[in-house]
């Protein structure tokens, strides 16, 4: 999944304070589950932004809060044109993707990131995301024992360990485990330490950032 957190409530209030008429809309996908847009914060910040505007002495702010089943794909955001009647901005609370396919979709309208699109990983605690994966465009957990070194390395390490964990904790962050002695306990349990003695190649970072956006072509499913 990917996880979001909410961006100050002073600092969208002064991204809308143009507009009297706010949609704020979340989204019921990742950023629902990781507590940053479902339908609570989304209701949450919409009333917290007219309180904030009652407060501030401005003109009144109508802040409506919608919801979508996911802000990535314009066939959702479709039926929510009748609803947008008359709003003259949107927040979202999507992740960075959400944003600006509501900007495709409502080019009239002004749209402002509600949240910090942090990281693509999962919960390792309540209340605690970690990242997992750092979409580098070339998988290599096959050789790493299904633990990724690029996202949980502190340094990325593709041929690790550096030799400085304590422990078997990170060096640089010692509240994580070292990835790397993950990666050793989880290939020694399956007898496949083989794997530690390749030395991997430099990684291709053009697979990860490349030139513009990166693009997945499906010539079987493409109409
Ligand atoms: S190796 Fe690359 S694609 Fe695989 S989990 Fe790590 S960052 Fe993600
Ligand atoms: S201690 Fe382990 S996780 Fe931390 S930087 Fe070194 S190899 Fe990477």
């Amino acid at each position: 999944m990917i996880v979001g957190k909410a961006k100050p409530i002073a600092f969208l209030a002064e991204q809308v304070r143009p507009y009297r008429r706010v949609a704020v809309i979340g989204c019921q996908s990742c950023m629902a589950v990781c507590l940053a847009g479902g339908d609570k914060e989304t209701r949450v910040l919409a009333k917290a932004l007219e309180l904030e505007r009652r407060v501030s002495g401005g003109s009144e702010l109508a802040a409506l809060p919608m919801a979508v089943k996911r802000q990535c794909e314009l066939e959702y955001l479709e039926p929510l044109k009748s609803s947008l009647e008359g709003v003259e901005a949107i927040i979202s609370l999507g992740c960075g993707v959400g944003v600006q396919y509501l900007v495709a979709a409502f080019p009239e309208l002004w749209v402002v990131p509600g949240l910090d699109t942090l990281l693509v990983g999962g919960p390792v605690a309540l209340g605690v995301w970690e990242e997992y994966c750092r979409l580098c465009g070339e998988c290599i957990l096959y050789l790493t024992g299904g633990i990724c070194p690029v996202a949980r390395c502190a340094k990325g390490l593709l041929n690790g360990p550096c030799g400085g964990a304590v422990e078997g904790r990170c060096e640089v962050n010692p509240e994580l485990p070292c990835a790397w002695v993950l990666i050793y306990q989880r290939l020694q349990r399956f007898g496949r330490l083989d794997l530690l003695r390749q030395l991997l190649p430099p990684k291709n970072w053009q697979l990860a950032s490349g030139c513009g956006p990166k693009k997945l072509v499906r010539q079987e499913v493409k109409e």
